[in-house]
């Protein structure tokens, strides 16, 4: 029993905790949770717990079904929304064979077995995430577009809206569950905001983020509003993004921080930066997962389409500030394609190994742009040498499946399921015969 361990079932037992919920996430990054009772705490540490793997999207094949999940104790934390006398705490867990290996259809062992890369470098891989999400009126019509909570944009203070109390509430439900966040503000679009956290190391920030969705979601039950992370809710408002900022530390230093250099960035985040770019359209698929995310990719309004980088550009799939001397550590990249539904373990996955892909292959970056770059044509920005993303999940999907990159990195289990599961969406997004068709097609056809 290591001082994790017990730290949690000395807490389990003083805060007369009933309920323990161990987390995972399938492919998808679906939030899974089994509650066990406190008695069964200890077994669980030392064997984990049995589950039925193939009832799970990604896990397992039928014919192996027996899997086991194992807390891991530093994620240890008391619900807030189940607190008080016989509450609820949570802990996220590592999903196991039964031979007690891990199982390759764990995204948190994707993460880890990336992040064991960086190490092998040198490097400690820190992010932290920008979160998009709109609140809606509550409704029970789900073919019909959603009713914003207000009527703000960018920053505005909107005394009366719910959002601000919303917001709130959100912070300190997550700063009690040792989520430091940033900032926060109302986003461009009506009723939508914006909740950024205090950088981490990836796999710390991709748990928060799972934890961020459910407190979000478990406030917006509380007070009677539809909170939603959907990608592009709205055809004429903008959608939600996740933009991470990426930065490597190696030791106490940050790694993309060079003085003196062009734009005191070092080779490292050159490199770094070049890899992300050249592998942009295959991981893309992982990074924006859904049909709706591409309706955001192409919606314009502050999301990217095509694949560049710039200092200040909002509209560069990748924007790297200017690093100043002084605030070296600050030194940082930022994704601008993620949703806030992405799996955040597989997305910090694809990145952190596209970026090592860079420097290893020594890849050199090119110019930053700092045109619009949806103002130019198609000829100038071919002459730029600036390619689009994918415009669609199925075009992604159809770069992704041949991509020995995102296989290895995701490793062939999760990348047959990844892509056995978003193929189904396509194809059956493909089928249904939209309101558009039957608006602009029936009256004349
Ligand atoms: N909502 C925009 C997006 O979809 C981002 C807006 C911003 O934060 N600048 O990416
Ligand atoms: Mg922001
Ligand atoms: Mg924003
Ligand atoms: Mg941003």
């Amino acid at each position: 029993m290591d001082k994790q361990q017990e730290f949690a079932l000395r807490t389990v037992e003083e805060r007369d905790v009933r309920f323990i919920r161990l987390w995972f996430t399938d492919v998808l990054g679906t939030l899974k949770s089994v509650a066990i009772a406190p008695a069964e705490l200890e077994a669980a540490f030392e064997e984990g717990l049995g589950f039925d793997g193939s009832a799970i999207e990604g896990m397992t094949r039928v014919s192996e079904d027996d899997m086991i999940v194992k807390p891991d104790p530093s994620t240890f934390q008391i619900l807030p929304w189940r607190g008080g006398p016989q509450g609820t705490a949570r802990m996220f867990c590592d999903v196991l064979t039964p031979e007690g290996e891990p199982s390759l259809g764990d995204p948190r062992h994707v993460l880890k077995r990336s992040l064991a890369k960086a190490k092998e470098k040198g490097f400690t891989f820190y992010v932290h995430p920008e979160m998009e999400f709109y609140l809606f009126e509550q409704q029970t019509d789900w073919s019909k577009a959603p009713t914003p909570i207000d009527e703000g944009g960018y920053f505005d203070h909107v005394p009366r809206s719910p959002g601000m109390d919303f917001r709130r509430a959100t912070v300190n439900m997550l700063e009690q569950m040792g989520i430091s966040v940033e900032y926060s503000h109302h986003e461009a679009g009506p009723g939508q905001n914006e909740i950024d956290l205090r950088y981490a190391d990836a796999l710390t920030t991709a748990d928060n983020i799972m934890t961020f969705r459910t407190v979000v979601k478990e406030i917006s039950l509380e007070r009677g509003i539809h909170a939603s992370f959907m990608p592009k809710p709205l055809a004429d408002a903008p959608g939600s993004g996740m933009h991470t900022h990426l930065s490597l530390f190696e030791g106490d230093a940050n790694a993309f921080y060079e003085a003196g250099q062009e734009f005191n960035m070092s080779i490292t985040a050159r490199q770094f930066a070049a890899g992300i770019l050249y592998h942009a359209a295959e991981i893309c698929a992982v990074t924006d997962q859904y049909v709706n995310s591409y309706k955001r990719l192409w919606g314009g309004n502050e999301a990217p389409s095509y694949i560049c980088w710039g200092h200040n550009n909002r509209s560069a799939l990748l924007r790297i500030p200017q690093y100043k001397p002084g605030k070296g550590n600050s030194a940082r990249m930022e994704f601008r394609a993620l949703d806030p539904v992405a799996n955040p373990y597989l997305a910090y996955s694809v990145l952190l190994a596209a970026g090592l892909d860079g420097i290893e292959k020594k890849m050199q970056l090119g110019e930053p742009t700092s045109d619009d770059v949806w103002e130019l044509t198609d000829e100038e920005r071919q002459a730029m040498g600036i390619e689009p993303l994918p415009r669609s999940l199925g075009a992604a999907l159809k770069i992704m499946e041949k991509s020995d990159f995102v296989a290895d990195v995701l490793g062939e289990h999760a990348f047959e399921y990844f892509l056995r599961n978003k193929r189904r969406e396509w194809e059956e997004y493909n089928r249904q015969v939209t309101a558009y068709e039957l608006k602009t097609y029936l009256p004349k056809l």
